[in-house]
């Protein structure tokens, strides 16, 4: 019998390894080489128009008509010599992939000849047709126009031969239809709120960056065998499938080398990261067999986070030259571990600060201690924001299964900082201080040693740890846009930050002095946000009961996390900062709803139509082959002995029957609950493909998988688990 898998199977004998080596030894002879970096804008720009366009990036200063033109110019002639023939604006839709349309720099001038030409205009504004991205009813289809504008704060890069130029995508009303313009606008929210706050410890801050070092996990799977797992390349994981034996699973922590394909792939992938200016300098497997990670050194937030979108085409692209193909789903593989985008977090001052690192000394401890508190404490106030900014399909599998972080939202101190937090809370008096009372605490803040940094003391199952410099939200999808996280976590500390200021200033008004209305109110801090802090096991059942104990929300699905979006205090707080309008996050939520149910719609579709024509059938191939034997055995033996020959085979063909019947019943039910679907709202839409279509999926999965258990290896039509898993 021939099928798919085989056909598959047998294309991996010939698979060699493709030779990549990167045509110069050194990666500072090529870093950034496809970037038009502030380097090259030195040299091909006006001394005068440099420094106008670099007030406007550290200033956000308007750029005029005349300076746009000229820095079109120069990046016209820097993408020519380098053999671009095109330009296009590159943006970040809510669809979750990255969007760009082409066009080609040459004009013809009507006299037989072209030019090359590209204006300041054409830098700053385009008009792409938006009618295919999702707008989430702000944007009306018949008024299909939206623009993509020009991030001067993201250099623009090159790749093959076209110039992409980084932009936001907003509707003709101006409403943000994409990832990037809120998270420039959370950032510059937490900028404003963080550097008030500086002002207490150090006049000479007047900006503040956040960094951001995302750390990507990936599945690799041999493209022939992903070719025959029309699951796998429909909805980016695999619908059945049995998990391999432990056994095989251990092996892998075995095999601690990278294997010599995978090693091609990866080096040839950072070297076309590298000349895209992206840092990408960590490398190695992953828990579970064929996973790995990558990660860059950080970056400040918007930046890293363009990066981390190029990143995720470009693990594709460089994947499909080595016959690979790569998977970004979070849970992939049902029983196997899966991947997430753990993003590193932290604010850094102009003045080289990170706030986030312990001081030198006690006023610069206190400086640390006040952002460290006011995170933890934001935390605290909007963790369901922060679930809901998560949440999506495939994190749904990954969030509480027992190898990634739950879906109650913690954070994680360690035991030194748990402990100054604690006598913060315990020494501060109630009432006014002596000046002997200031002295002990700040001594004791003093303390606080300078290196946190002690990896013996990392919690891996929490989904917000200190990391001894900087947070670690590891909630986060392997697919998702960071921006979407990093939104949110700025825009609540940033709220959270001002509130601090606030307070701060009405304890002075109220007669304290600086460093007893900060101690105070730190101590407030810590005592109010103290249910959201866990040093335990996140991963444990305890911890589940414990969390809903202490009142902590626990969002198990989408469509549950969202709701918080409706609330109007969550709605005022992303309005007043200038984050999100109301209208905004509402065409956000509908959007959600609408990807949530499309991307089940795909799934359910698919696993009916795998299960129909390929499992259905196959299963009833292997039982006729079971009937005939049985037959056969019962015309050549007496009743006694053929009874006794055939039992086994009777019993798996009633099994497989059962399974059969059970598989076709649910495919019959599922088809019913999607006609009923058609009607409802998108809300009630993703509701009911959480809680009524998925379950039906689930149940067919549990009878096609026990059939792969049964039926004859030779037979069965897809790739298994285990052949995805360990070729390489
Ligand atoms: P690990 O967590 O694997 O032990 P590190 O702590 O060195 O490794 O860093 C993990 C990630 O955190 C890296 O991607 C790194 O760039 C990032 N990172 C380190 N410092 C910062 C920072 N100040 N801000 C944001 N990200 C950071
Ligand atoms: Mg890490």
């Amino acid at each position: 019998m021939s099928n798919n898998r085989f056909q598959a199977l047998s294309e991996l004998h010939y698979r060699q390894p493709r030779d990549f080596e990167a045509p110069a030894t050194r990666v500072s002879d090529y870093f950034a080489g496809n970037v038009f970096s502030y380097h090259k804008m030195r040299e091909y720009l006006m001394e005068e128009t440099y420094e106008k366009l670099q007030d406007c990036i550290h200033n956000g200063t308007r750029i005029d008509r005349q300076t746009a033109d000229h820095v079109a110019a120069a990046m016209k002639e820097w993408a020519i010599s380098n053999g671009a023939t095109h330009y296009t604006h590159w943006f970040q839709p809510l669809t979750g992939a990255t969007a760009e349309k082409h066009d080609s720099f040459f004009r013809p001038i009507g006299d037989g000849r072209a030019l090359e030409r590209f204006e300041g205009s054409m830098l700053v504004q385009q008009e792409p047709d938006a009618s295919s991205f999702p707008s989430g009813g702000i944007r009306n289809t018949f008024e299909a126009r939206g623009y993509t504008l020009w991030d001067p704060s993201s250099p623009a890069f090159l790749v093959g031969r076209t110039l992409c130029i980084p932009t936001i995508f907003i509707s003709y009303t101006g409403h943000a239809l994409d990832y990037k313009m809120p998270l420039l606008k959370a950032l510059h929210a937490i900028d404003l709120a963080a550097t008030a706050v500086c002002q207490y410890f150090d006049k000479d801050v007047n900006k503040v960056q956040v960094t951001l070092g995302w750390e990507q996990e990936y599945f690799l799977v041999d493209s022939a065998l992903f070719k025959a797992r029309p699951d796998l390349f429909l909805t980016g994981r695999a619908l059945f499938g049995h998990r391999p034996a432990k056994g095989q699973q251990l092996e892998d922590h075995y095999f601690g080398s990278i294997p010599e394909r995978v090693m091609g792939f990866m080096q040839e992938f950072e070297y076309e990261s590298h000349r895209l200016g992206i840092p990408v300098t960590t490398r190695h497997n992953e828990v579970a067999p064929n996973q790995f990670e990558l990660a860059p050194m950080f970056e400040e937030a918007n930046l890293a986070n363009d990066h981390n979108q190029l990143v995720m085409d470009l693990l594709q692209k460089i994947a499909q030259k080595h016959n690979f193909n790569v998977l970004l789903h979070e849970k992939p593989f049902e029983g196997i571990n899966g991947s997430g985008k753990h993003n590193n977090w932290a604010l850094s001052t102009n003045t080289g600060v990170n706030l986030l690192k312990p001081g030198k000394n006690p006023k610069s401890n206190l400086q640390f201690l006040t952002f460290l508190v006011n995170t933890v404490a934001a935390i605290h106030e909007n963790a369901d924001v922060l679930r809901a900014s998560i949440a999506t399909v495939g994190n749904d599998h990954r969030l509480g299964a027992n190898e990634a972080p739950p879906a109650i939202m913690s954070c994680f101190l360690g035991d030194q900082l748990s402990a100054m937090l604690d006598g913060l809370e315990k020494n501060i008096k109630a009432g006014k201080m002596t000046p002997e009372d200031k002295t002990e605490l700040k001594l004791n803040i003093g303390k606080l040693p300078q290196a946190l940094l002690d990896n013996t003391d990392r919690n891996r199952t929490s989904p917000f740890a200190f990391t001894g410099n900087k947070f670690e939200f590891r909630a986060v999808g392997s697919s998702a846009n960071c921006a979407y996280a990093m939104t949110v976590l700025n825009t609540i500390v940033a709220h959270r930050l001002i509130q601090f200021r606030k307070d701060v200033e009405a304890r002075i008004a109220k007669g304290d002095d600086k460093d007893e209305a900060i101690l105070k109110e730190l101590q407030r801090l810590i005592k109010q946000s103290k249910s959201i802090r866990f040093e335990g096991n996140g991963y444990s059942e305890e911890w589940v009961k414990e969390a809903k104990k202490r009142g902590l929300s626990n969002f198990g699905d989408t469509p549950s996390a969202l709701e918080v979006w409706k609330r109007k205090d969550v709605q005022r707080m992303f309005e007043q900062l200038n984050v999100l309008t109301h209208q905004e996050i509402h065409a956000r939520l509908e959007i959600e709803y609408e990807n949530y149910s499309r991307r089940r719609e795909i799934e359910a579709r698919i696993c009916s139509d795998l299960a129909q024509n390929h499992i259905i059938p196959t299963a009833i191939a292997y039982q006729s082959r079971l009937t005939e034997n049985v037959l056969g055995l019962m015309e050549i033996f007496d009743a006694r002995e053929s009874a006794a020959m055939t039992s086994v085979q009777k019993g798996l063909i009633r099994e497989i029957n059962a399974h059969v019947t059970a598989i076709k019943t649910q495919i019959d039910k599922m088809a019913g609950e999607r006609e009923k679907l058609e009607s409802l709202t998108t809300e009630k839409q993703a509701q009911a493909y959480c809680h009524k279509v998925k379950p039906l999926m689930d149940t067919i999965r549990h009878h096609v998988d026990a059939l792969e258990h049964m039926v004859d290896d030779e037979m069965w039509p897809m790739p298994k688990l285990r052949e995805l898993l360990f070729t390489r």
